[in-house]
């Protein structure tokens, strides 16, 4: 068998451990004569698994008391409308700033349930940096501001929460949850796909202030409404129960690892190793401000689009998946999500040291 490096945006790679572990589950899970894939939501082993998972998910992350989680479908995506679509029912104005592809996706499908405020953007710059709370206008009325705290495609992470006195922030964590510490009292809402730091695509995690929840717009369908699913503990229907489980699983290794503390430690030195040989190279560059760099996702170019399309092509030979960028920004994009070995990093350096030589 062998596993390649893979740098994937996500669908990403899962730790090892978790799925060895999910391996020998497979036909068997804890001597109930099935596989997890295979039982009823409403079983008592399965209570069991989504209980433990909900637990592990407050404990690591640090969820206080008056918050829920849920366990959802339908990816961030679908957060983009089932957010306007609950909190959007005060004043029924909403601030967005605009960082990258997805908050643009959610900006772009709010407008569609109330009045919505464009109160930041770095579009003028192909989102290479971050609004800084003076190039904000936000507006004290606003229901919720919306932010996405890592832009998986431009390389870009927030290093601030902007000040919004009592207006509730709602954050898109897609590409970054569970890689560092957070501190959820500051947000009314975080929410994020599982498929880069959590596990396999279809689940997604929402963190809810209670509150917040149970204004919804009257005709929002049962499925996408936060107080439906906080008092069915996430199972008005059948949840994705597969992807709960892995979740469990890889938490369970954060959790052995030494939980987020530690997790950031590793994320910091993993990144770092790329960053500085990105500013030691005269053939590869960042794409963004040094302030706002990625620790999840780094983007760099050559400057020369032949040279790139020549370095994607010869990783790939060599055992690096997935480093082409996203065409908004063109060159490269290294995802290195909680579950990329620094080793894959390592030998990834060396091989651009080794491109950077033969070409030049
Ligand atoms: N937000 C961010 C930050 C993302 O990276 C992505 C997917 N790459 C999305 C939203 C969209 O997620 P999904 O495909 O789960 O709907």
């Amino acid at each position: 068998m062998t596993r390649i490096y893979n740098f994937s945006a996500g669908p990403s790679m899962l730790p090892v451990e978790v799925l060895e572990k999910a391996a020998s589950e497979m036909l068997d899970y804890n001597n109930s004569g099935m596989s997890v894939m295979e039982m009823s939501h409403r079983s008592k082993v399965y209570d069991g698994i989504i209980k433990e998972a909900e637990a592990k998910f407050r404990k690591i992350m640090g969820v206080p008391d008056n918050y829920k989680v849920l366990f959802l479908q339908g990816g961030a995506t679908l957060q983009f409308a089932m957010v306007p679509l609950n909190l959007l029912t005060g004043s029924g104005k909403a601030d967005y700033v605009v960082s990258g592809n997805f908050s643009n996706n959610a900006y772009k499908e709010a407008q569609k349930f109330g009045t919505i405020n464009l109160a930041g953007t770095s579009k003028a710059d192909n989102y290479a940096h971050i609004p800084q709370q003076d190039e904000l206008t936000l507006d004290p009325e606003a229901d919720y501001l919306h932010i996405c705290t890592n832009n998986t495609i431009y390389g870009t992470t927030w290093k601030y929460i902007p000040e919004t006195g009592n207006v509730p922030i709602v954050a898109d964590m897609s590409s970054c949850i569970l890689s560092e510490p957070v501190d959820v009292s500051k947000y009314g809402l975080i929410y994020a796909g599982a498929q880069k730091n959590m596990g396999p695509a279809g689940l997604t995690v929402v963190i809810i202030r209670e509150d917040l929840a149970g204004k919804t717009q009257p005709t929002t369908p049962v499925m996408l409404d936060y107080k439906v699913m906080i008092d069915n503990d996430s199972m008005y229907n059948t949840p994705p129960t597969y992807g709960i489980y892995i979740l469990k699983l890889v938490l369970e290794w954060i959790e052995k690892l030494g939980g987020l503390v530690e997790m950031e430690k590793i994320n910091k030195a993993k990144a770092k190793v790329l960053y500085d040989f990105l500013e030691e190279s005269k053939m590869f560059k960042s794409t963004v401000l040094e302030r706002d760099r990625s620790m999840m996702n780094v983007t760099f170019k050559t400057g020369d689009e032949a040279l790139d399309d020549k370095f994607v092509k010869e990783s790939k030979a060599a055992g690096f998946e997935n480093l082409k960028g996203h065409r908004a920004v063109g060159g490269m994009r290294a995802s290195i999500y909680n579950a990329m070995p620094t080793e894959g990093i390592v030998k990834l350096v060396e091989f651009m040291r080794e491109f950077e030589a033969r070409n030049s």
